[in-house]
């Protein structure tokens, strides 16, 4: 099977065999992609210009009645979505769970958050300045949507919630989509894409995607158009540096990888509630999607004298983690997506063992296919992580982490930071002063941090877990993105314009107005 793309309205294969797609359990190909000699330009031009007007023309509250019935159609279908996952992404059903299940969230999330703006066409900001002497001249700040695309090119991890998140923000926003998968685990986008289409709910031009190479969609965008690229650093700073989106001023926001941290506070003391609980989010790192989050705890940082306890406590969970087939239900670790990932994490543990050494790993399977690509989860320990270099900066996107001990919060902050920026941080803690610190020293290497005290309890979403209502992205190595966060991720698609004009004139243009601070 070749996949197809969604281009001008219609499915077209493209011309070279392409790039294989295939089971990570088992090495069997399922599928190829490529979008080789595929007209993607004229596919741009239509999707401004048909897409573009057909969403310009609904309100936000239509919006998110298109953004309902998308979630119902993959609501209806989820049982095979479940299956592609498990066959292309060698996902468990928790796994599989955390991307379908979160794209369709995702999308109602956003379909419920356009009730709220109702009517309205676009966004006034709540009070205006005057700007003459006599109060006849004013500015208000409108915020409109651009006629533009919005290009989205993402990680293969997350072939459900990178597409749809992407999809949901753009199309609430009013701007068409032009969605590029990861071309290894393309499988389950084209088929969500395919029976949304086959629906017949998405007004034509609202939704393209390229299944395959995406070279093209670089060349093709325009001054209105946004790419939101999900990936490692290196492609980001490749699309960064790239002439035509150099030249053109394209809206560009980057998620890239990052090597996040936990941080178990000193006053957190084993046999203590809160240390369970950091345990049990450490241990997760080890075994959900095999590792491969970008949000992933990578670093665990735990007060020295609590360390060797909190490090053999994970160990415990870490030793007895089923490795295998996500078919198998008692399986809690599937493979990595596919060998060429299974090399890569390799590789890194490798990079990392100068300055760690092994505390546990679990079993890999024994009769495991010559084609698949499991890694057994390991845990390591980096005795002297001021001296580190490689476990602050390596990046394995796999079932690794690393535990570091500290001397003080000082140290533990400093240690943090070492990531250059990253997506998402943790900290397990009820001292306030230690939380206060924390939010000061490190919130502007994060682009979000979970806090659990005594009083959140479990009552957390988890430290990998995104959350629509909170914005997602780093600052510096994570590429300085910013995505969701409610209505914030409006931003991206839409244009705040400075109108300077008189009362009555400002009045007259808000009627089509929500007003809102974004
Ligand atoms: P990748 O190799 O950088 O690829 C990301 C995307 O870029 C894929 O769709 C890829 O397409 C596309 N791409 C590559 N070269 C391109 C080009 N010249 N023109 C247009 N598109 C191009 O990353 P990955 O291996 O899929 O994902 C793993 C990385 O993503 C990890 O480092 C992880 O940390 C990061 N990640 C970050 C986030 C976040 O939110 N910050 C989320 C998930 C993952 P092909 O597949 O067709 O090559």
């Amino acid at each position: 099977m070749k996949l197809e793309s969604f281009v001008n309205n219609s499915w077209v294969a493209g011309a070279a065999e392409g790039r294989p797609l295939v089971n990570p359990t088992t090495g069997a190909v399922l599928a190829t992609a490529d979008a080789s000699g595929i007209d993607v330009a004229a596919g741009m031009d239509h999707a401004r210009t048909v897409g573009g007007a057909a969403l310009r023309g609904m309100s936000f509250g239509e919006r998110g009645a298109l953004l309902r019935a998308i979630a119902d159609t993959l609501s209806a279908n989820r049982d095979a979505y479940e299956e592609i996952a498990r066959q292309n992404s060698g996902n468990t059903k928790v796994d599989a769970s955390i991307d379908i299940d979160g794209g369709i969230g995702t999308l109602k999330y956003y379909s419920g958050l356009a009730r709220k703006l109702g009517d309205a066409h676009l966004i006034a900001e709540p009070g205006q300045d005057q700007l003459a002497r006599d109060p006849v001249f004013f500015a208000r700040h409108f915020i409109t949507s651009r006629p533009g695309l919005a290009v989205q090119i993402n990680a293969f991890n997350f072939p459900s919630w990178g597409l749809w998140e992407k999809i949901a923000v753009a199309t609430l926003a009013g701007v068409p989509s032009f969605a590029k998968p990861a071309t290894a685990t393309a499988l389950l986008s084209y088929r969500m894409v395919k029976d949304v289409i086959e629906a017949g709910t998405v007004p034509e031009g609202v939704l393209s995607l390229v299944c395959g190479n995406g070279e093209a969609l670089l060349d093709g965008v325009g001054p209105m158009d946004s790419i939101a690229f999900t990936g490692s650093a290196a492609t980001g700073a490749m699309i960064r540096g790239h002439e035509n989106i150099q030249r053109c001023g394209v809206r560009l926001n980057i998620e890239a990888d990052s090597v996040n941290a936990t941080i178990v506070g000193p006053d957190v003391k084993p046999g203590t509630p809160l240390f369970d609980l950091a345990v049990k989010e450490a241990s997760k790192a080890l075994s959900v999607k095999a590792g491969q989050l970008c949000t992933n705890i990578r670093r665990i940082l735990v007060a020295k004298e609590n360390s060797d306890e909190f490090a053999q406590a994970v160990a415990a969970r870490v030793q007895t983690l089923a490795v295998g087939d996500p078919e198998n239900p008692d399986t809690r670790v599937g493979p990595l997506i596919n060998q060429a990932q299974q090399a890569d994490a390799k590789k890194k543990m490798d990079a990392l063992s100068g300055e760690t050494r092994v505390v546990a790993t679990a079993t890999a399977p024994q009769d495991a296919a010559d084609g698949s690509a499991f890694v057994a989860p390991t845990l390591l320990l980096c005795d002297d992580p001021t001296a580190g270099r490689f476990v602050h900066e390596t990046e394995v996107f796999g079932p690794c982490a690393t535990v570091m001990p500290y001397d003080n919060m000082e140290q533990a902050s400093q240690l943090a930071a070492r990531a250059q920026g990253s997506l998402a941080l943790s900290l397990f803690s009820d001292e306030a002063s230690v939380q206060v610190a924390t939010l000061n020293n490190l919130g502007a290497w994060h682009g979000r941090i979970l806090m659990v005290d005594e009083a959140v309890g479990k009552n957390h979403t988890g430290h990998s877990i995104v959350m629509p209502q909170c914005v997602h992205g780093g600052p510096g190595r994570a590429g300085d993105g910013e995505e969701l966060g409610g209505l914030r991720g409006l931003r991206l698609h839409m244009q705040r314009t400075a109108v300077q004009g008189s009362p009555g004139n400002l009045e007259k243009l808000a009627e089509d107005a929500c007003e809102l601070a974004l």
